[in-house]
């Protein structure tokens, strides 16, 4: 029989499973605080718990912990690349940023991808399989413990498509908002999309107080389609009136994310365009001027024309930033330190 994976459960699952292995109801609170708050990597370490509950624990339940195989430092500016290996073999990679406002974790989602947006490196081998609850908990917990620092803020920006791994995405938030856990506040979570309209309309009617941020890219229909395959499912005009309708239900202003590439999105036109399409929007573009992946041949726009975009669509009274690039010197693009770690050891 396959061992239950506990971190993925929620309080009340816990509960039910504390029971069923014949322990005092208050031992799930306490297995709980280890797992969620004490962030304890090994049940030997959940020392108030009994030597035969915890023998049964070992024996009947899984205890998901993710292992660091590689950890980079940014002497810029102490950004942290960590290549966490899974219990099945699988390498996913997570990023923790440090800024004078808190210390922001960005997540995988999944093992690869399968939205194919022809500038990203994550989606190059393919989706290999969803993450757990506990996977994408591990992520943070892993972190925070291995850094020392106090994680404040979430991204889910890594590798992988986080609303095509939605209940699983949604038992993550939930637990890490857990005030019994990390009790990270969903005000500080953003979740980015590919723009999958039905689960954006879904997401919105979940009663979450998190930032959903849509990577449009492109200014019109057309466009899109040749960056993002996903769009030759979703109409854009759909994909936008998904966003209003989550800012109507959630009050939370929209992100839009724009990658500017070199000669295909990055015109005055497309600056005219993208603002007829956001105008009246409660909403903030952030613009990226593409990461280049040494298997695609996107380039970034001279930094006169990032510039320049960003000066007309605040002219045109749009709210904009510029990404702000974290550890240049050990990045290369999103995904990429995870994709040389797969090549070096095949
Ligand atoms: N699947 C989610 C999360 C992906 S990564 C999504 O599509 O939103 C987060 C952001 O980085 C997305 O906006 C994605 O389009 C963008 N991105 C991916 N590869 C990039 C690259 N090489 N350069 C710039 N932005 C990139």
């Amino acid at each position: 029989m396959e061992r239950e994976d506990i971190k993925s459960l929620t309080y009340e699952e816990l509960q039910e499973t504390v029971r069923r292995l014949g322990e005092k109801p208050f031992r799930a609170k306490q297995l709980y605080q280890w797992m969620h708050e004490k962030l304890a990597d090994s049940f030997e370490e959940m020392t108030s718990l009994s030597k035969e509950f915890r023998t049964k624990l070992m024996e009947q339940a899984e205890l998901t912990v993710l292992r660091p195989v590689d950890i980079r430092t940014s002497a810029l500016d102490g950004t942290q690349k960590y290549l966490f290996e899974l219990a099945d073999g699988n390498v996913i990679e997570s990023v923790l940023m440090k800024y004078r406002h808190g210390n922001s974790v960005c997540i995988s989602s999944q093992v690869g991808c399968r939205m194919g947006c022809r500038f990203c490196a994550s989606t190059i081998g393919g989706l290999t399989r969803n993450l757990r609850p506990s996977e994408m908990l591990e992520q943070v917990y892993r972190i925070q413990k291995l850094s020392g620092e106090r994680v404040s803020n979430l991204v889910v920006m890594g590798t992988g498509e986080p609303l095509d791994n939605y209940e699983n995405l949604l038992k993550f938030i939930r637990l890490l908002s857990d005030p019994n856990g990390l009790n990270i506040s969903q005000r500080n979570m953003t979740v980015s999309t590919c723009g999958i309209v039905p689960n954006i309309r879904r997401l919105a009617d979940e009663g979450l107080q998190i930032t959903l941020a849509l990577s449009l890219h492109a200014s019109n229909q057309e466009k899109r389609k040749r960056l993002m395959p996903v769009a030759n499912k979703y109409e854009l005009a759909d994909v936008l009136d998904a966003c209003r309708y989550y800012f109507e239900k959630t009050g939370r202003r929209l992100t839009f994310e724009y990658s500017l590439v070199g000669g295909v999105n990055d015109t005055l036109q497309d600056v005219q365009e993208l603002t007829a399409l956001v105008k009246g929007m409660n909403c903030h573009i952030n613009l990226i001027p593409v990461n280049p992946v040494k298997e695609r041949e996107y380039v970034q726009p001279d930094r006169s024309v990032v510039m320049a975009f960003k000066n007309k669509l605040e002219k045109n009274g749009i709210n904009v930033t510029i990404r702000r690039e974290m550890g240049r010197d050990i990045n290369g693009a999103c995904g990429q330190l995870r994709r040389s770690y797969i090549e070096e050891n095949r």
